[in-house]
């Protein structure tokens, strides 16, 4: 079998995604206990425990999510559709870090959010738009503040959107688990070459700005992968909806207790005839989102003692991969 370094997965004939490979261990593991691997970071001048944030979708993070994110240690990104948007903009909240807001906020709500502290994530489905690098300009020009930008699916852009004032970039179109955007208009690659390509040019441009691996994230075992991959942060949708701090009623259906989840540009956040690019589902209820979060933390320190890595830095150095043929993919999965 081929071991595959990033360079050489890069290269793969066929854009992959995280199904498709597998990390190898090929070093005798000098770590003793998964808790002596750390996945501390440090993201946009904060220091996370862990290399999560939440997806600013409305039914993923309002106040409560982001709250309980940041005392997990996380960063939760407060959706731009949310109520208490208002009172963000006039009060510094105690626990909320992130915002998202649109392309058509006002440039004087968005210094209110930045003299308040808040990073701002300029929340459009595609960053490689001349409005969008406007706004980036606009906004790093009249203040000091952080912001994230999204989404990208290739690298091509990123000394533009660097240098509009960019400091993170949202990685991933059409890998969003309640996303139809392929569907609607046939573009987007598997979330894995998307990762490559823009850390590629990141490194071959010698740029700064973070990369968060956004959508198509299913377990812990992925979150392992993109990092492995060179990802700085991941952010999550569905792996932390349903939970009990995300917006919205726990629903009961056929015995089972559900919460809903929804894509942004979906009918049900649109409320309008417009064009829908997301769809609307229930996702099982899951408890307290820090039982998500210690599931992940778990799952990552347990991969990064097989990798051999005490920090996410020795993750992220890691080259070793392996492409999955169907059936191996299927052999990994657990049989009922
Ligand atoms: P998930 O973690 O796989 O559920 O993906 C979450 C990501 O999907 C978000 O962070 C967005 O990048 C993306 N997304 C959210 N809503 C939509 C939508 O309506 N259409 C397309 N992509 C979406």
């Amino acid at each position: 079998m081929k071991i595959y370094t990033k360079d050489l997965l890069n290269q793969y004939d066929q854009s992959l995604t995280y199904d498709d490979i597998s990390l190898i261990p090929t070093e005798i593991s000098r770590i003793k206990s998964r808790t002596e691997a750390k996945t501390n970071c440090e993201f946009l001048d904060l220091n996370l425990s862990l290399p999560v944030i939440s997806s600013p979708m409305d039914t993923v993070t309002g106040i409560e999510m982001a709250k309980a994110l940041t005392e997990q240690g996380c960063l939760g990104i407060l959706n731009r559709f949310d109520s208490s948007l208002n009172e963000i903009l006039t009060k510094e909240t105690n626990g909320v870090r992130g915002v998202s807001i649109a392309l058509n906020t006002s440039l004087d709500d968005v210094k209110k959010l930045a003299e308040n502290g808040y990073i701002i994530c300029i929340d459009t489905a595609n960053a490689n738009n001349n409005e969008v690098l406007k706004k980036t300009e606009e906004i790093k020009n009249a203040c000091d503040v952080k912001i994230i930008v999204g989404n990208v699916a290739q690298g091509d852009s990123l000394s533009l959107l660097e240098n509009s004032g960019a400091d993170a970039v949202r990685v991933g179109i059409g890998g969003g688990s309640v996303c139809t955007t392929s569907i609607q208009t046939g573009i987007g690659i598997g979330q894995v070459s998307s990762i490559l390509d823009v850390l590629s040019k990141r490194d071959e441009k010698k740029l700064k700005i973070k990369i968060i691996a956004d959508g198509g994230i299913k377990s812990p075992g992925d979150i392992a992968k993109a990092i492995a991959l060179g990802a700085d942060v991941v952010m999550l949708g569905r792996m932390l909806a349903g939970t009990r701090e995300t917006p919205g009623e726990v629903i009961k259906y056929a015995d089972q207790l559900w919460k809903k989840y929804r894509g942004s540009a979906s009918f049900g956040v649109k409320m309008r005839n417009e064009f829908i690019e997301g769809e609307e589902t229930m996702v099982p209820y899951r408890g307290k989102v820090k039982n998500v979060i210690d599931e992940i933390s778990d799952g990552l320190r347990s991969s990064m003692s097989y990798m051999n890595c005490v920090s996410l830095d020795e993750l992220k150095s890691k080259d070793t991969f392996a492409v999955l043929s169907n059936s191996s993919y299927l052999e990994r999965l657990p049989k009922k």
